[in-house]
């Protein structure tokens, strides 16, 4: 039997609260806490090795064939740091949040203060853009501004300069690809599902997404691939 070479998953999260959304959009991207504790668990179990995303992109360019999961959480909501932060701390995880500029310390969102203290206990910020705005709608000024903003302002206020990227909306193009290369980003994911495996464009990362609906059952098919052959 040919072994299957495992690879790298990065899970798409949004937000993990206990409040029920009555927009529908809303409640599919919050995931229960009961339902994420349950998530995190199995990762330990199966002692699934846990990244950020930067961590994971500069294994990578140094040629290193990684298995595991990223966590990432879009958006910046302030459950980020309510919920999922103590969530992760108490398992020994990092993750990577990846945050709008412009939202940050406005209502529902994570303060610079809180992006500071999750930076601190290993976590890492990335940029989704200044704006959730969809890139490939916009000029090359434009998404310039949005992708250079958020990279300026998180590097300020966070104390480190981005080093990935969230496509928001999962929307990008060519322009996008070149400036997110120009800027030094590392890699820049978005919501093309598969998973992180030798060759695969540092620009284009693909990531499985976890909802509201998403079963342990379904988890647990999401991360197989993430399982290495040696345990
Ligand atoms: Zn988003």
């Amino acid at each position: 039997m040919t072994p299957i070479l495992a690879a790298l998953v990065v899970l798409m999260y949004h937000r993990v609260a206990p409040d029920v959304p009555k927009n529908p959009v809303g409640l599919q991207l919050t995931v229960a806490p009961a339902s994420f504790s349950a998530q995190l668990d199995l990762i330990s179990r199966e002692r699934l090795r846990v990244y950020t995303a930067d961590d994971a992109a500069q294994r990578i360019a140094r040629g290193e064939h990684l298995d595991g999961v990223v966590l990432t959480f879009d958006d910046g909501r302030i459950d980020g740091y309510d919920v999922i932060f103590p969530m992760l701390e108490r398992r020994g995880m990092h993750a990577t949040f990846y945050v709008n500029s412009s939202t940050i310390d406005g209502p529902f969102h994570m303060t610079w203060r809180d992006l500071r203290a999750l930076r601190a206990a290993g976590n890492e910020i990335g940029c989704h853009g200044h704006e959730h705005v969809d890139l490939s709608t916009l000029d090359e000024a434009q998404q310039r501004y949005q992708i250079e903003h958020c990279l300026d302002r998180v590097q300020q206020h966070a104390g480190a300069r981005p080093r990935t990227y969230a496509y928001a909306s999962g929307r990008y193009d060519a322009t996008t690809r070149a400036l997110i290369r120009r800027d030094g980003f590392e890699a820049a994911v978005t919501e093309i599902p598969g998973e992180v495996s030798p060759g695969v464009d540092p620009t284009q990362w693909p990531r499985r997404r976890v909802d509201r609906d998403t079963t342990l059952e379904q988890f647990a098919a999401l991360v197989e691939p993430a399982r290495s052959n040696h345990h």
